[in-house]
């Protein structure tokens, strides 16, 4: 950057969109990207409804809900006004000493919508931060019942929790970078991926291998964690609720606690509005975030029981020993309390039965593709798992050629949308993708 002889920075004048682009380029990491030839980006000027419109005109519909998080589309009117109120009222304050309607509202809202177990509520800055603290939470209530030696958890392969340390040591192995980080990250307990697959009929060994090292690291174990019925960017698989509902069983004979990850499926992407009612199982502590605040801010959220906040509580150390610097931040919450409550008045059920439906019918004709290893739908989620890992520059720019949004990894390209998506714009994103996986040129 130039500077003027005084130190004093260039003046503001507005960078053309090349300028834009090629600033970024060179200073702005990207997601998961290098700096040295990171995939192109766009720029993105605004966005209403299902559509991203760019800084050229051109107007995309987007498949990704800002991963997983934008449910009721962009700009919606209702969660504008939320935040412009609160925006009057008080931005921000500090949490110690002080608290404020939006985060005693939005916390008696989550303990009424969760399972009836879950009564307290850690607010935190992002998922990976609310997974720090499930498992903070989860090593605490063991020191305070006098185990020190609960230093380890237990997770299934497939999984993906974040990408803080505690998070990442609990992500699949192969996916999650652990020989990149090895020396660094905590050693974790892993069963196989969670079976069968959902809508399978589930039988006892299914679950042979997790009750085997479950019983097995039964004294050295803090926690069981997973994703309840759908494993997100860990591999996009769904799973039997009868897996999980087992899961909840041994839990309970051995006395592990159990932390349910929903980030990725809470507020109603899996058709139920948290995953844990397919198994009707309550966890220990659950993880909220990305769609908590509908995307507009980032807010997370770590529930828990009764039994696990008073048994830290009465520990050595008494209180939990967490405090982020934007906790419970009334913008965010008070965005947060609009969403929920907007998804709540609409007819989300329905709506995610439609997307359902829609992505079925746009989707599983590419099963019969030579590219194409797998189809699965379940709620507002569709994968299409392709036998080889696709060209990421060449398909980004198919789909934007398309007038979509969807952003795959790996072999995985598949479509989480807004409920409010109509008909017509789904079958635009169905039709891209199936297009899209069936050109060679788009796999590396
Ligand atoms: C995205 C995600 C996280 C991490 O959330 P961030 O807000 O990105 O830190 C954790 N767990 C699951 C299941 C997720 O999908």
């Amino acid at each position: 950057m130039t500077h003027s002889p005084d130190g004093s920075p260039p003046p503001p004048v507005p960078m053309t969109d090349r300028e834009l682009i090629a600033y970024d380029r060179a200073h702005i990491w990207h997601p998961y990207a290098s700096m040295a030839d990171p995939l192109p980006v766009h720029a993105v000027a605004s966005a209403s409804g299902v559509r991203l419109r760019l800084h050229d005109g051109r107007e995309l519909v987007d498949g990704m809900a800002s991963w997983w998080a934008a449910i009721h589309g962009y700009g919606h009117p209702v969660l504008v006004r939320a935040l412009h109120e609160q925006a009057q009222a008080m931005a921000h304050v500090m949490f110690g000493g002080l608290t404020h309607r939006p985060a005693v509202e939005l916390a008696r809202l989550l303990v009424e919508l969760t399972p009836a177990p879950l009564t307290r509520v850690f607010f935190a800055d992002s998922g990976s931060v609310a997974v720090e603290v499930a498992i903070k939470m989860a090593h605490q209530y063991w020191l305070s019942r006098g185990e020190t030696g609960r230093t380890r958890l237990l997770t299934v392969r497939g999984g993906y929790h974040g990408d803080t340390f505690q998070a990442m040591s609990v992500c699949d192995p192969v996916t999650g970078m652990h020989q990149a980080f090895e020396g660094v990250l905590a050693r974790q307990v892993f069963a196989p991926a969670p079976g069968p697959a959902f809508g399978q009929p589930w039988a006892e060994a299914h679950s042979a291998e997790f009750a085997r090292l479950l019983r097995a690291h039964r004294h050295e174990l803090a926690a069981v964690i997973l994703e309840p019925v759908v494993q997100g960017a860990g591999g996009m698989r769904f799973y039997s609720p009868d897996y999980l509902r087992r899961v909840r069983e041994l839990c309970d004979e051995t006395g592990v606690l159990l932390i349910a990850d929903e980030i990725a499926t809470g507020f109603g992407r899996t058709g139920r509005l948290f995953a844990c009612q397919w198994a009707d199982v309550a966890p220990d502590i659950l993880c909220l975030g990305k769609a908590l605040t509908g995307g507009t801010m980032t807010l997370a959220a770590t529930l828990a029981t009764d039994h696990v906040a008073e048994t830290i509580s009465q520990g050595r150390l008494g209180t939990l020993m967490h405090g982020p610097t934007f906790m419970a931040n009334p913008l965010a919450c008070a965005v947060a309390l609009a969403s929920v409550r907007l998804l709540l008045d609409s007819p989300w059920q329905q709506r995610v039965a439609a997307i359902e439906a829609g992505l079925r019918r746009g989707l599983e004709p590419c099963a019969g593709l030579g590219t194409v290893a797998d189809v699965r739908v379940l709620g507002a989620i569709g994968v299409v798992e392709t036998t080889r890992p696709v060209n990421m520059a060449a398909i980004q720019d198919f789909f934007v050629s398309r007038g979509v949004w969807v952003r795959p990894f790996g072999r995985l390209v598949y479509l989480m949308p807004p409920y409010c998506i109509a008909p017509a714009d789904l079958d635009l994103l169905t039709a891209a993708l199936a297009e899209a996986v069936a050109r060679k040129e788009h796999f590396a």
